[in-house]
């Protein structure tokens, strides 16, 4: 039997999808923070990419001036509420906390971040003043992360920012692609819609930058231009049978089950390829829309599964079963797929090879690829004098982040390859620093 049934009404999901950090009552916030050591030179805030002063917030929270807290935290990341529920604090500023030395739990930094900015979110304070306008124009290609950080630091700075979106909704992938346990797609919006009413940028929703006339309608009206375009979908395993019914790739999968919630039916069973932190989500989640049973299948051994400890942790706690050291040969089926036929594999020298004779067939319902996204490898081809490195990502200076073509500059996922939320922050508003300076 199924741990979860399969939601029918918003009610039910959010049940199944319960808030693994939830927010904090004024009372939790007030002991919690009474906690800090208030370290000098704390581990905690050099464990965080943007740095922010978690010490001086968490004081700020104790002494009951929380929006001075949000003030602190806004300072340094905009997406300050986002971060503190979809951070891996556990490897980041919460696994740096000293009290880790000392067997005790670390303070919940992520929570008492969301405590605090949530305050400024719902009484919608006004935290940042905007420089005179300075007459120049900046185009941002990409809502996410990076995208509202970069657009963010330029209003502050006087300029005037467009923001062109492909998709109906701002925030990337914090919307689309993060676990909702980890944020519901309301709190993700009310920040954006914070955001924009606090520093006044224009989003152009639904409107991808797909080919040369808008690149050059872009390059012509505005002085410079920032890619935060993150990536493209999941990438192909190369095997037969991957264009069967029931064969998704893990972000597209996520995205449907982000913006229909209960309307979204789930077989029986899921196999899920992969062992980073999206085959985690992916798993979980197919376990939490009511799956009875969910593989994970990784191609190594369990130890040397990219994803964080604590994401395969959330997946086996809701019934995800491990499958390791198998590769897939062929997913099967008549039209739909109806199973994968799987070789067992051991690792040599580093190297992963099938063992002989090993070959097994694991029946399915649905088959989940979570084998990494593409590049937007096109649409940067279209940009004169870009490069790319051989991976397909954008090839930056790494203190500006202006691309080879000297009118762009980019951040995020498109430039890492694949970080989190919080490093396509940093990295978008070191990026409108540079642009300030043109
Ligand atoms: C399934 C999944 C789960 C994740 N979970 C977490 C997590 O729990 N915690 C965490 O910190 N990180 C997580 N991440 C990683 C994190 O979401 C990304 O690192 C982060 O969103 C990158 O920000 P970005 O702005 O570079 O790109 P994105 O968030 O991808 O945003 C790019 C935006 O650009 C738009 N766009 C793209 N091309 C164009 C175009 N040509 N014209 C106009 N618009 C365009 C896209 O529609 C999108 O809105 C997850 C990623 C995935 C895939
Ligand atoms: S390391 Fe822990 S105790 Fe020290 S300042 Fe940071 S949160 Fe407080």
């Amino acid at each position: 039997m199924a741990e979860f049934k399969s939601p029918k009404t918003e009610a039910e999901f959010e049940q199944n999808f319960a808030q693994i950090k939830p927010l904090m009552t004024p009372n939790q916030a007030y002991f919690e923070s009474s906690r800090c050591l208030f370290c000098y030179d704390a581990p905690c805030v050099n464990a965080c990419p943007t740095g922010i002063d978690i010490p001086l917030f968490i004081k700020q929270i104790h002494s009951k001036n929380t929006l001075g807290a949000a003030q602190t935290i806004y300072n340094s990341n905009v997406f300050g509420y986002a971060c503190g529920k979809v951070c891996p604090t556990e490897v980041l500023c919460e696994g740096a906390c000293v009290y880790n030395h000392q067997d005790v739990p670390p303070i919940e930094i992520g929570r008492l971040q969301t405590f605090a900015t949530e305050k400024a979110i719902s009484s919608n304070k006004k935290l940042f003043e905007l420089a005179p306008a300075n007459g120049k124009k900046v185009a941002v290609i990409g809502a996410g992360p990076a995208g509202i950080s970069c657009a963010c630091e330029l209003r502050v700075a006087g300029f005037e920012v467009e923001i062109f979106e492909a998709k109906a909704k701002p925030s990337g992938l914090t919307v689309y692609g993060v676990a909702p346990y980890k944020i519901t797609n309301e709190e993700a919006l009310n920040e954006m819609e914070y955001l924009q009413n606090q520093f006044g940028f224009t989003i152009h929703y639904n409107k991808p930058i797909v080919d040369d006339k808008d690149i050059e309608a872009l390059e012509s009206g505005f002085d410079a231009i920032f890619l935060g375009i993150g990536l493209g979908s999941t990438s192909g395993l190369g095997i037969q049978g991957e264009d069967k019914e029931g064969v998704h790739g893990a972000v597209e999968m996520v995205e449907i089950l982000r913006m229909n919630h209960h309307n979204f039916s789930m077989p029986k069973k899921v196999i899920v390829l992969g062992g980073g932190n999206t085959a985690m989500d992916a798993a979980s989640e197919s376990s939490r829309m009511g799956a009875e049973e969910v593989i994970l299948a990784y191609r190594r051994g369990k130890d040397e599964m990219g994803a964080y400890e604590f994401e395969y942790d959330l997946a086996k706690g809701v019934g995800v079963k491990g499958l390791f050291n198998v590769a897939p040969l062929e997913i099967i089926g008549n039209g739909k797929v109806e199973g994968v036929r799987f070789v067992r594999t051991r690792v040599v020298n580093g190297k992963v090879e099938n063992i002989e004779g090993s070959e097994f067939i694991e029946t399915t319902d649905w088959v989940v690829k979570a084998t990494g996204q593409s590049k937007q490898s096109h649409f940067l081809s279209l940009i004169s004098g870009l490069k790319t490195d051989s991976k397909g990502c954008i090839v930056v200076d790494p203190v500006s982040f202006q691309t080879t073509n000297p009118k762009y500059f980019a951040a995020g996922d498109s430039v890492s390859g694949g970080q989190e939320v919080v490093n396509a922050v940093a990295n978008g508003k070191k990026a409108a620093r540079a642009i300030s300076k043109i």
